[in-house]
């Protein structure tokens, strides 16, 4: 048995979660915590709320209402949301002037600078006289200087780059629409290219999807890279040592997910200390959308490898990102399918189960609302819920022998697979799945009690409530059926250990 952290990027509580959301890292974690934890493992799920994201000041400014309220709120709404479809984190932490998490990012920042990697640097930052903002995220936009595609000064959503500010171009102001001007001030950054050379050592032994490891052969190349930490004249983590340069958030999340550990061992009365779960044996899974990959990938990678006594096999799980009816997912023009209409419109594990499939693990995928719809009402609703069988007897045990047990290995193969963090692949377990209904429709008239047993456990991570429905009715009326399916898994199980 292992110890495996799994982290969801902290969403900003802009707003509630949505459909995209949770086609990119909300469903995905969860499902990888809950299969780690089938597995044996031990397994925590955490992630945060991004209180400090300057886009946050933005709605503030827009709105009229304190940031720290709109964050509360909307922090309260996204774990309600996360609920409702079963997204079930070990614990959410509330980042604005939590003492854990300012304890934390302090921690690390000293960290890095007690080796001499952090500089003070002259810079040149875009300013709005009219609206006395500064452009660093939440407050402009240019062009990326890496892509060209319309960007914040922080991270281009395009090619998950961190443009440099001074060659972006002219920004416009976001409130005002104006041109901002650019004014001089002190900024810190940190060295970061310098543990390029052995980032690109760590991540020879970790298997990561094409997209990211042509992004880290790209960003890894540029070993002087310096990243800018601080933004002055912004309301952002304040730094004990450096009251005047407040740090970003995007620098925070590393020490956000520590936080978010402490917090719960604390809430809990746990008897383990941090050290018990931040060690070289524990294993980090990150869920991250693409672009976050400079944060994710390169820096916390970055940071627990300076620091040491840390986790030392790190697993970043990106995904591009899911459209909706051909248009991009957008809080603020309402293009969106909000969470909690949603799951009180469908099933939660129908949901569950067809976000996976959709999953854009690897290419930017379309989500239809017709098609979800066609795909509830002609295939999940007769397949799980109106049959008979559900309802009362019929079901056969008959265990697959022969040919039929050796049509059951493929399925199994490739749920096992797509199980692993160095191949997760949450659209892999729900293919298995269908590929093993496709052998159940055909085993006698798709009423033979141990397949539906092991379809029920190899679910069990995807849609746990209807997985556990399935236990019952089967198990109740077939209990060799449980018997079979468990020891098929223990055999399986095994070989699932070696990460
Ligand atoms: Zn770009
Ligand atoms: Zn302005």
């Amino acid at each position: 048995m292992s110890k495996f952290l799994v982290t969801i990027t902290p969403p900003t509580p802009n707003g509630d979660l949505h459909l995209g959301h949770l086609a990119g890292p909300f469903l995905a974690g969860d499902v990888c915590a809950r299969v780690l934890r089938q597995l044996g493992h031990e397994t925590l799920l955490v992630s945060y709320s991004d209180d400090y994201q300057s886009y946050l000041l933005r709605r503030s400014r827009e709105s009229g209402r304190w940031h720290v309220d709109i964050a509360v709120a909307n922090s309260a709404a996204i774990q309600r949301s996360m609920r409702s479809v079963d997204i079930a984190v070990s614990n959410f932490l509330q980042a604005y002037g939590n003492p854990y998490f300012l304890e934390e990012v302090n921690r690390y920042f000293d960290m890095i600078e007690d080796r001499a990697l952090v500089e003070r640097r002259a810079a040149s930052i875009p300013f709005c006289k009219d609206c006395a903002v500064f452009g660093y995220e939440g407050f402009g936009r240019a062009r990326c200087n890496y892509c060209g595609a319309s960007s914040d000064a922080s991270q281009c959503e395009a090619c998950a780059g961190a443009p440099e500010v001074a060659r972006m171009g002219p920004m416009q102001c976001n409130l005002c629409k104006g041109t901002m001007t650019p004014v001089p001030v002190e900024r810190l950054v940190w060295k970061l290219g310098l543990s390029f050379a052995r980032l690109k050592k760590l991540y020879a032994a970790v298997s990561t999807r094409a997209h990211l490891s042509s992004y880290l052969e790209r960003i890894l190349a540029q070993d002087g890279a310096e990243w800018p930490l601080t933004r002055p004249g912004e309301p952002s983590i304040p730094l004990a040592r450096h009251p005047d340069q407040p740090v970003h958030t995007w620098f925070a999340g590393l020490a956000g997910y520590r936080a978010t550990v402490r917090e719960f061992l604390a809430k809990e009365s746990r008897l383990e200390s941090i050290q018990d779960w931040w060690n070289p044996s524990v294993t980090i899974v990150h869920f991250l959308g693409y672009d976050c990959s400079y944060s994710h990938a390169v820096a916390y990678r970055a940071l627990l490898d300076i620091e040491g006594a840390a986790p030392r096999l790190v697993v970043p799980v990106t995904n591009r990102f899911l459209k909706l009816d051909g248009k991009d997912f957008s809080t603020s023009r309402n293009h969106a399918i909000w969470i909690k209409d949603i799951s009180s419109a469908y099933p939660v594990d129908a949901i569950r189960f067809y976000v996976a499939l959709k999953a854009p693990e690897n290419e930017v995928d379309d989500f239809n609302r017709a098609d979800f719809a066609r795909w509830v009402e002609s295939s999940y609703l007769p397949r799980f819920l109106r049959d008979p069988k559900w309802a009362g007897a019929g079901l056969r045990a008959n265990p697959p022998a022969g040919e039929a047990l050796a049509r059951l290995q493929g399925p199994i193969a490739d749920w096992r697979r797509s199980a692993q963090p160095q191949s997760f692949s949450m659209a892999g377990m729900a293919r298995a799945l269908e590929a093993l209904l496709v052998e159940i429709e055909h085993t006698d008239g798709g009423a033979n009690a141990h397949l539906w047993s092991l379809y029920g456990l190899l679910g069990q991570a995807l849609h746990p409530g209807l997985s556990s429905r399935i236990a019952a009715a089967v198990h109740g009326r077939r209990p060799e059926a449980a018997e079979w399916s468990n020891a098929v898994m223990a055999g399986e199980a095994a070989d699932v250990h070696s990460v």
